[in-house]
């Protein structure tokens, strides 16, 4: 997830099939019930209230939590994190060797097991895989898409996710479907379709990355986004989402064309096994625009798609990778540190999410390394299916449901590759004083912010509904909004210099909470 619209725009993400919602997988370790340990810490809680003001913020009750100090140890870690890093050949055998890992692939299969044992022979007790199941699996084949008129040229172009092919070329006219509700659409197109590639989003404006607009550039730009997003926004009554591409797939249409949205021919990939069976080609936003331009103008514009996918309409077993350092005194108690290993596959799932990946094997290694052991588990999570909805995420949290009250604190990474810049509070604004405390002493590593915000679109969510801790890094940039989703999401574009700081941060913050003296108070989700 980003504050930009990457990763939670796709509004059929949460649209679980009966499947997935049965909770199929079973987790292969025993679960805690109720202990002694939440009472004292409602013990503790009514002697720690501590006023503390917050940034451009009401003055919050703060928990006055004290991380156990250790400074030797804090110091091993950040050694251990930033003069022996293996984050680069990490990223070298992930992103080069492995590539992309699409949920259902058995490339992903395979990065689970080379995560597993990389954990394994990191140092960490133990190392396992937890199935859980996809209602459908989908591979992409090839793809040829050409503009036919007003010109002949082959386009840059890709099949939304999950999405069929065309058995064999589809040529038809576009038509821009302009019309917002049921009726206008029975009106203008019914029965009008058939056969043709249809249009039903404006392009978005986009700007050359390599031609930075000067101020008021910049403010008229911002300004014909903000209208482009107004005049997409779905008002009530209006026929969108899957129930417009139902509606166009009973038309008869060969197909949908959307929107890359990137700069530069890249594209912005996504889908899920959600999806209705209507072909969906992505064509690239320079091409995108040129089409919209042409119907504007009444130009008569014709497509061909040729495209080979394969979509195999039966549940298929998909893992998350989990691995542990178990905790000394309780080790029920679990601090739980996360990314993302599915990705998508135009580029290798180097930004969103290998670096996530790397920054938690490197915090195992990091914590494991050490020898010492925490009071409390560490359990990294290697999660997949986040891409289709949270998917692996939110299995995760189905089958442990009844260990989730015993989660100290989950921490997630899924911005891309640079180094943690601060901590976004999730509505838990007691709890800054305490954030402030852990990330004091890493100095080396900062500076670092601690917002009273809120951040949505990736692993830490199903967490954060449960009531748990749940954090999203906030990162430095570097540049993922040209990487996301895109075919240049490549290791060329990593920083693994920020991934090394990254995991550091993740480790010394996992340690501090793994043996804070007491267990913290659930706030209200
Ligand atoms: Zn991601």
């Amino acid at each position: 997830m980003c504050a930009h619209r990457a990763d939670n725009d796709n509004d059929n993400r949460v649209n679980r099939t009966t499947a997935e919602a049965a909770g199929q997988q079973r987790c292969s370790r025993p679960e805690r019930s109720e202990g002694p340990a939440v009472a004292v810490t409602v013990a503790l809680f009514a002697l720690f209230l501590l006023a503390v003001p917050l940034r451009a913020q009401d003055p919050v009750t703060q928990l006055d939590l004290r991380p156990a100090p250790d400074s030797a140890l804090i110091a091993r870690i950040v050694a251990e994190g930033t003069t022996h890093s293996r984050a680069r050949e990490t990223f070298a055998t992930l992103l080069d060797v492995i590539g992309p890992r699409l949920t259902g692939s058995p490339a992903l299969r395979r990065a689970n097991d080379w995560t597993a044992a990389q954990m394994r022979a990191a140092g960490a007790d133990s190392a396992w895989l937890e199935p859980w199941s996809l209602s459908r699996s989908w591979t992409r084949g090839r793809a040829v898409v050409r503009m036919l008129a007003p010109q002949e040229r082959v386009l840059v172009a890709a099949s939304v996710g999950w999405t069929p092919g065309t058995n064999g070329p589809a040529r038809g006219d576009v038509v821009w479907v302009d019309t917002r509700t049921p009726a206008e659409f029975d009106a203008k197109f019914a029965g009008r379709l058939r056969g043709a590639w249809v249009m039903v989003t404006p392009a978005i404006p986009v700007a050359n990355p390599e031609a930075p607009l000067d101020p008021p550039a910049r403010a008229k730009f911002d300004s014909t986004l903000r209208a482009h997003y107004a005049s997409i926004a779905a008002r009530p009554g209006d026929l969108v989402g899957l129930e417009r591409l139902r509606r166009l797939m009973s038309e008869g249409v060969a197909g949908v064309l959307v929107d890359g949205e990137k700069p530069n021919h890249l594209l912005v990939m996504r889908g899920s096994p959600a999806n209705p069976l209507l072909p969906q080609v992505m064509l690239a936003h320079e091409s995108y625009a040129q089409v919209q331009r042409l119907l504007a103008r009444g130009e008569k514009v014709r497509i061909e798609a040729d495209i080979a996918n394969t979509l195999l309409e039966q549940p298929a077993p998909q893992w998350n990778t989990v691995a542990e350092i178990r905790g000394s005194e309780h080790p029920d108690e679990v601090v739980l540190l996360g990314a993302h290993l599915d990705s998508w596959d135009l580029g290798t799932g180097a930004t969103d999410n290998g670096a996530g990946v790397v920054a938690v094997m490197e915090a195992a290694r990091i914590l494991a390394a050490t020898g010492v052991r925490p009071k409390r588990t560490i359990r990294f999570v290697l999660f997949s299916g986040e891409e289709q909805g949270l998917l692996g995420s939110s299995a995760y949290a189905r089958d442990h449901a009844s260990a989730l009250p015993h989660i100290q604190a989950a921490m997630m990474l899924d911005n891309g590759t640079g180094r943690i810049t601060g901590v976004p509070l999730q509505g838990r604004n007691d709890l800054s004083l305490l954030w402030r405390r852990m990330l004091d002493v890493i100095p080396s590593q900062g500076p670092f912010t601690i917002e009273a915000r809120t951040k949505g679109g990736s692993d830490h969510l199903p967490f954060l509904n449960a009531g748990v801790p749940a954090y999203l890094f906030i990162q430095d940039w570097r540049g993922y909004d040209h990487t996301y989703h895109s075919q240049d999401d490549v290791l060329d574009y990593t920083w693994p210099g920020d991934v090394a700081q990254a995991a550091t941060v993740m480790a010394a913050a996992a340690w501090q909470l793994a043996n804070l003296p007491v267990f913290i108070p659930r706030g209200t989700p």
